[in-house]
């Protein structure tokens, strides 16, 4: 099996490119999925969506639309590629940075925010949507008359000033029940999983995530909090962009 690279990767920023092979190709519903004998490419999971990018090989570059974690990583192609024609082929892979930063700091943001929502509100985050453009958070909230956008967005915005590390490590499952600066529900992440890839924003939050991230939280830029919306009782749908 393909492993996802990006893990070993930290910060998520600027992803250099990388040299692969093809080792399989399937078509599904029409479409056109390589698989490579390694990858960097972030496959769409955990409310972060795929990277995006190209391959070159032989001065031809196709581009990658989306990725995927099934039982292998596979890279959906632009379509009229003869995919059977590119197996065994070495390609150099690109991924689109540009995206890939945006997501990164969309994604370190969402820490933040989550962060200070518990802290502020007691709030629980439920889930996540990251996007370029707009990123939603879905909040568990027992008093909704707790709750102030302006306070959540200060907050966020202050941890940005502070400059603060983000930094990655794994750590193993028992040590992270103990540590008072996780604040997911470790019962959540399945039992078999004893070593967890872990984020940690120095003296603010600690999360097991595998997704990608910025090394310093002033890279992030600030966020403005635009609509919050209820999503029934006790929930709250808090959605924000970046403003540079
Ligand atoms: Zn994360």
């Amino acid at each position: 099996m393909s492993e996802p690279l990006h893990i070993n990767q930290h910060p998520g920023t600027n992803p250099p490119s990388f040299e692969c092979t093809v080792v399989d190709s399937q078509v599904i519903d029409g479409d056109y999925w390589v698989q490579f004998d390694k990858t960097y490419y972030y496959p769409s999971g955990g409310g972060q969506p795929a990277d995006h990018g190209t391959i070159s090989a032989d001065g031809i570059k196709y581009s990658i639309l989306d990725v995927k974690k099934r039982s292998e990583i596979l890279h959906l192609l632009s379509d009229s590629v003869n995919v059977d024609s590119l197996v065994n082929q070495t390609l150099t892979a690109e991924i689109d940075q540009q995206r890939r930063d945006i997501l990164c700091r969309m994604h370190t943001a969402q820490h933040l925010v989550s962060a200070a929502a518990d802290e502020l509100f007691s709030a629980t985050t439920i889930g996540n949507q990251i996007n370029t453009q707009k990123t939603r958070i879905d909040i568990g909230i027992e008093s909704r008359d707790s709750f102030s956008k302006d306070d959540l967005e200060s907050s966020v915005n202050n941890y940005i000033d502070s400059a603060v590390d983000v930094s990655m490590s794994f750590r193993p499952r028992d040590e992270l029940i103990e540590d008072p600066l996780v604040r997911v529900n470790m019962d959540l992440i399945p039992k078999n999983i004893h070593e967890l890839r872990v984020i940690t924003i120095d003296g603010i939050d600690i999360c097991p995530c595998a997704g990608t991230h910025v090394g310093n939280t002033n890279q992030i830029g600030y966020i403005e909090i635009g609509k919050v919306k209820s999503k029934g009782a006790g929930k709250l749908r808090v959605e924000y962009t970046l403003v540079d």
